[in-house]
């Protein structure tokens, strides 16, 4: 069996009939873009992660630019990242011309600790501005630590939750939220990539409890431009006689992008965000069946173990496996899992691997990164799914290693 209608992808969007009724309804409304969808959106995230603030843009890697800017780094600046991330996490910091630190992860959650980032930061060419954790797979990292860490040094904490919308953690002692609700970050950017936990086709969001950083956010998503009188810097030009602005007047007061997202995108993600938690029930609930069923694999798979205190809304299922030790490879065991028409994937080859990032920076000794990637492996997980068909990929898995 090859990719068909059967196949079973590692990811993948659901979407229901009122999702097609929400496009369909600023299809034949007004407004297609800068409409009223997008602070629609932008109230209901806000009301979901507990922020005060979200200004939505067109996809993670927009949200992720967006904070680096607006937040002041910049040439010069030094940005500790984690080595297993998508490549996006590191792009925004050199898109806004920063220079990115790789640090070391944990080899059995693939997630940076105080320890790797303040060991990355001793290996940076110049000043360390901020460290940029990454809820990987939908863990919640060990923010509480890094917040400390970047306290004490001054640095920024920018979250990349591009896979972890609607996952929560509850440490104790009231300190209890959602990612993204800005107790440990200035700012928390997220993707919703069909991919990803909800779907808007393309999009993203930066969310932040810090009022100018989101008005700043807002001008940047738009050239850098602002048609609010309050923020004119030359009143010569932007005052009529009467000392109101021109009706016409916008200005623009620093360099920004086109980072805007449309009403269409926004109406998709609002009904979708009104999923969320069933979404990350199911997810939870799926996650629950493969770790029963992954059981008697055990020691040759390991899923991600899940933290306490932590409700994750697990994006990936994550399984550990010692190819080499098991006497085979990832390429034969992903390409019998296709075979029983089965999509999985790898999260991910890391960071400073990548022949951009070779090129740039001399590689550091990762072991743990290294030791993370050679064994991981992400099967399906996606709201759509059965339970039937975690029984199905688990007998594939098992039937694809060596005994
Ligand atoms: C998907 C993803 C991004 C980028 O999001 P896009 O919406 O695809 O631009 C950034 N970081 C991580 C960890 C991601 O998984």
């Amino acid at each position: 069996m090859t990719a068909g209608p059967h196949f079973l992808p590692y990811g993948r969007h659901l979407i229901d009939d009122d999702d097609v009724a929400a496009v369909t309804a600023v299809l034949r409304g007004g407004a297609l873009t800068t409409g009223p969808a997008i602070p629609a959106f932008e109230a209901a995230l806000a009301a979901a992660t507990g922020a005060r603030h979200a200004v939505a843009c067109g996809n993670g890697t927009e949200a992720l630019h967006l904070a680096v800017v607006g937040l002041g780094l910049g040439p010069g600046d030094w940005v500790v990242v984690p080595a297993v991330t998508f490549v996006a996490t590191a792009n925004a910091v050199r898109l806004a011309g920063a220079e990115v630190v790789f640090a070391d992860v944990a080899a059995d959650t693939g997630l940076i600790t105080a320890e790797t980032a303040a060991a990355a930061a001793a290996r940076a060419d110049g000043p360390v501005r901020a460290v940029l954790p990454v809820h990987l797979a939908g863990q919640f990292g060990d923010l509480p630590a890094l917040a400390e860490l970047a306290g004490a040094r001054g640095w920024t904490v920018i979250e990349d939750a591009c896979h972890a919308v609607g996952s929560r953690y509850d440490l104790g002692a009231g300190v209890a939220g959602a990612v993204g609700d800005g107790r440990w970050a200035a700012a928390t950017a997220f993707s919703f990539h069909p991919v990803k936990t909800i779907a808007m086709g393309e999009g993203g969001a930066v969310t932040t409890n810090d009022p100018a950083l989101a008005r700043r956010l807002t001008r940047l998503r738009s050239h850098g431009v602002t048609r609010d009188a309050g923020e004119f810097l030359e009143p010569g030009q932007a005052f009529a006689a009467n000392g109101r602005s021109h009706p016409w007047y916008y200005e623009m007061v620093e360099l920004g992008f086109n980072y805007r997202v449309s009403d269409l995108q926004c109406a998709l993600g609002l009904s979708q965000l009104a999923k969320l938690e069933s979404f990350a029930a199911r997810r939870r609930m799926l996650v629950e069946q493969y770790t029963t069923l992954l059981a008697p694999l055990a020691p040759r798979v390991r899923p991600l173990a899940g933290t306490p205190g932590v409700t994750a809304a697990w994006h990936l299922q994550v399984v550990l496996i010692d190819f080499e030790a098991l006497g085979t490879s990832r390429d034969a065991v992903m390409a019998a899992l296709h075979a029983a028409g089965i999509g999985s994937q790898v999260h991910y080859l890391p960071v400073p691997w990548q022949p951009y990032y070779r090129r740039r920076y001399p590689l550091a000794s990762l072991p743990g990164a290294a030791r993370y990637y050679a064994r991981t492996l992400s099967l399906p997980l996606h709201p759509g799914m059965t339970g039937n068909d975690v029984g199905r990929v688990v007998a594939a898995l098992g039937a694809a290693l060596p005994a």
